[in-house]
């Protein structure tokens, strides 16, 4: 089992899940500090088309990630709408 992170990401990925996770396994396209730089400069049209993800075979299933997205871009795998299930690979793949 995983938690996933859909698109719904996208447009806000203000990293509050990276602090949550006692594994570390959310990253990004780019470091993370250097998504909070771009948020601190006020223009964010930069991360406009980035999201994180969550590494599958790291997470350890705790859902602490869970209430802190703004957006609700995160589910357990098994909750996953079905608008949403590319992102069960998308979110593999991008640790591939
Ligand atoms: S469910 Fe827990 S371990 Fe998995 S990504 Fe979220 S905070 Fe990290
Ligand atoms: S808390 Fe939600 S919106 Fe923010 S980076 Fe994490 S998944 Fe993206």
């Amino acid at each position: 089992m995983t938690f996933i992170i859909t698109e719904d990401c996208c447009g806000t990925c203000d990293t509050s899940c990276v602090d949550v996770c006692p594994v570390d396994c959310i990253h990004g396209p780019m470091p993370v500090e250097e998504i909070r730089d771009i948020q601190a400069s006020g223009d964010t049209s930069a991360l406009d088309d980035i999201q994180l993800y969550i590494d599958p075979f790291i997470c350890i299933d705790c859902g602490a990630c869970v209430p802190e997205c703004p957006v609700e871009a995160i589910f357990d795998e098994f909750d996953l709408p079905e608008e949403h299930s590319h992102s069960l690979e998308s979110n593999a793949e991008f640790f591939e």
